[in-house]
């Protein structure tokens, strides 16, 4: 019996990552230091898991980002090895393009692969394991790294595949006197279709006899495998804790007794401690069926922070409920005691809680979740005449146009905020100043005539963070940061209780903004599932119904609003379809009730135009269920695709009215009208020019104003012209 751990946070326990990385773009931190510092990560690193368990790998700490790293490891971009131009690829113009890593909320770099040509460019598994001496080598296998790729035309992947095999062979055979390599393959935990899987056979059939592999698969059950039984590998990871498929495969098939089984019990995901007792029974119900098991955590820890320790201000009864990446490494310990008989009482006391505070549950939420009936999930009148409705009562021209909801958070805005937060700022203050930015931000979009508002969101730190300190349900950490993507973290609300809207959330700002403009202003709120996807959440209720509890108290606020005379409400979506399983069968449970979560959010008055927002353009195989959100008008992401992203609304014969972001937003530079008025003739060409709306692709939080104005002048402009054209 032993453990095995990876993917401990490389953010740092005092966020180093981010201040040597930043601090060297800045020019603040020299080449050298750098490079010392990250040494130092790494041993902070390595001696986390030497304190706790067996096994671990080395050699994953990445300037930016792990798949890129890969793409280099295997030749597919040119590299002197220079600093520069490593981060050039990673964040310069015309990097490779970040998107989320599985269903989960990091975003890798995702890289682009013109030819199948490869060679072993940067042996960086070998360099990490001669520098430290320990550990197993990481590499990122050649199933993951070549499907989360893209550039090569898809029938052609078995031969980009077999062109990573040698490649892959001369890595390993390079590594072959470790004692085992990790080799990363979550992706066979996506829908495989069969032809990968011979190939995915035939490749490992070889590369296993020139090292000892360990095949990690992790967020998912792996649907075939028992056809990996019979390969030449050291071992086999799976995640048995949120792959359940996992386990009956185990269960009817067993597993064969020359190779190891990681098994995945300790959650890598969320929050909450592992009932080792459980986990305990869960190993020894497989042991029979198995040879030699190894506990692992189920995923990677660095989706997690990397230790609840610090935490001053968590409420007492919560922090002894959560553990953390260090913790999920101290619960392997434990876990391992157990199952060699030691440890009973440290392990018995890991998991005695305190009672959970009386403000926990809300029995009338419950009641009130309880008691939702099918009328709760519709709209009050069809579309046809709400949009007749909301017609009458907006007058909005031809091609109208409105922004996603942000205008640019200013470093002034973020400092009052903090200072705000340490009782440095009095509210009064801190309430003028935001609205001395809304007035602003109204007279600018006055200025420019777009039809509607936003009042801004400068009182906003981050779109789910905002709401989450309003309901009552949820509780924040102070230093527990993830990673989003390179060095850009994150701190996501823990939900541990039922939700509660104490009071109106929204209502003060976007009423300033209305009281200011004769022209209509959205009510701008986040919907159930996004708050829910980029939170840890509870695991004492079924997820459903912490969505509808989420729902009802966004349905409170979209009631304030109409209620104060708002007439347009906005409930942005971006985590709709990144909360989605990554194997298709499980999508109805899922959008079931995600869609009706949102339905019940969204519940508004047949004359409020309800909005919603979703930032990416992936919709083909989701149509049905955005259809089915019955929402008034979507706006979406559509310039990387140039537009393309309209045709599936158009084979689905959408009828609500649709706002195609004509700007990318990730961008600084100011988008040319001609390339705007393009994405809007191909709108026009597709769906009928009186349902089309002209936007941008997301919020403008991230820009400056410099880049702003003209941006939006541009796109105004071209909204009249084809106004002038076409109405
Ligand atoms: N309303 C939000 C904003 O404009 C939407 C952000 C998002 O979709 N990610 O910032
Ligand atoms: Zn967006």
């Amino acid at each position: 019996m032993r453990t095995y751990a990876y993917g401990y946070p490389r953010l740092g326990s005092r966020r180093q990552y981010k201040t040597l990385i930043e601090g060297f773009w800045q020019g603040k931190v020299t080449e050298a230091e750098l490079e010392e510092g990250l040494r130092a990560l790494e041993e902070e690193r390595l001696g986390a898991y030497r304190a706790q368990v067996d096994h671990y790998p080395v050699g994953e700490l990445s300037l930016y980002d792990p798949m890129l790293d890969m793409a280099l490891v295997l030749g597919v971009y040119p590299w002197t090895g220079r600093l520069e131009d490593y981060f050039a690829l990673a964040r310069g113009e015309g990097a490779l393009e970040l998107t989320k890593w599985f269903n989960t909320n990091y975003h890798y770099l995702v890289p682009e692969i013109p030819s199948p040509r490869f060679r072993l460019a940067w042996n960086k598994p070998l360099k990490a394991w001669e520098a430290h001496k320990e550990g197993f080598p990481y590499v990122i296998g050649p199933y993951t790294f070549l499907r989360l790729s893209k550039g090569y035309p898809e029938e052609a992947f078995g031969a980009y595949f077999q062109a990573l095999i040698p490649v892959y062979e001369e890595l390993f055979q390079s590594l072959s006197g470790a004692e085992a390599i990790h080799v990363d393959e979550p992706a066979f935990v996506l829908d495989v279709p069969e032809e990968h899987v011979a190939l995915i056979r035939e490749a490992y059939a070889h590369l296993g006899r020139k090292a000892p592999l360990l095949l990690m698969t992790y967020y998912e059950a792996v649907g075939f495998l028992p056809t990996l039984y019979d390969l030449p590998l050291k071992g086999l990871g799976l995640d048995l804790l949120h792959g359940p498929q996992n386990l009956e495969t185990l269960r009817r098939e067993g597993f064969p007794r020359d190779k190891v089984l990681v098994a995945g019990l300790v959650d890598g995901r969320n929050v909450w401690k592992t009932d080792l007792r459980r986990a305990k029974a869960q190993v020894e119900a497989l042991r029979p069926l198995v040879g030699e098991i190894w506990i692992s955590p189920a995923g990677p820890l660095y989706h997690l922070p990397v230790t609840v320790e610090p935490e001053a201000k968590l409420e007492p009864a919560l922090k002894a409920r959560l553990a953390f990446a260090k913790e999920r490494l101290k619960e392997l310990r434990l876990l391992k005691g157990l199952l060699l008989g030691e440890g009973e009482e440290e392990a018995h006391r890991w998991n005695a809680y305190p009672e959970p505070g009386a403000h926990w549950y809300h029995p009338e939420v419950r009641a009130r979740v309880k008691a939702l009936s099918p009328e709760d999930f519709e709209r009050e009148a069809p579309y046809p005449e709400r949009r007749r409705r909301q017609e009458a009562r907006l007058r909005l021209p031809l091609f109208p146009t409105t922004t996603i909801g942000s205008f640019p958070q200013t470093e002034e805005m973020r400092k009052a905020r903090t200072a705000f937060r340490q009782g440095k700022l009095s509210p009064e203050a801190y309430q003028a100043l935001v609205r001395e930015r809304i007035r602003e931000a109204i007279r600018f979009q006055e200025e420019l005539g777009l039809d509607v508002l936003v009042h801004g969101e400068f009182e906003r730190s981050d779109m789910v963070e905002f709401f989450a300190e309003r309901l009552e349900g949820f509780a924040f950490t102070e230093g527990g940061w993830v990673l989003s993507y390179g060095t850009r973290v994150y701190r996501p609300p823990i939900l541990f209780g039922d939700v509660r809207r104490p009071r109106p959330m929204t209502l003060e700002e976007i009423l300033y903004a209305q009281s200011l403009t004769d022209k209509p202003v959205k009510g701008m709120l986040t919907g159930p599932i996004t708050l829910l996807a980029w939170s840890y959440v509870r695991e004492d209720l079924p997820l459903e119904e912490v969505a509808y509890q989420l729902a009802l108290a966004i349905q409170d606020e979209v009631r304030d609003l109409e209620e104060a005379g708002i007439l347009v409400v906005q409930i942005d979506e971006p985590a709709f379809r990144e909360k989605a399983p990554l194997k298709r069968r499980d999508w109805p449970a899922y959008f079931a009730w995600a869609v009706k979560a949102f339905r019940l959010a969204s519940r508004a008055r047949p004359e409020t135009q309800l909005h919603t927002h979703m930032c990416y353009s992936e919709f083909n195989e989701i149509m049905p269920y955005i259809e089915a959100l019955d929402a008034d008008v979507i706006s979406i992401e559509a310039t990387r695709s140039r537009g393309e992203v309209l045709e599936a609304f158009e084979r689905q014969g959408y009828t609500r009215e649709i706002g195609p972001g004509v700007y990318d937003v990730h961008s600084p530079a100011v988008p040319s009208p001609e390339a705007m008025e393009a994405i809007l003739r191909r709108a026009i060409q597709v769906l009928p020019k009186e349902g089309i709306w002209v936007n941008p692709d997301c919020g403008l939080k991230t820009r400056r104003w410099e880049e702003v104005r003209p941006a939006l002048e541009g796109m105004v402009r071209v909204a009249r012209k084809l106004r002038e054209e076409l109405g």
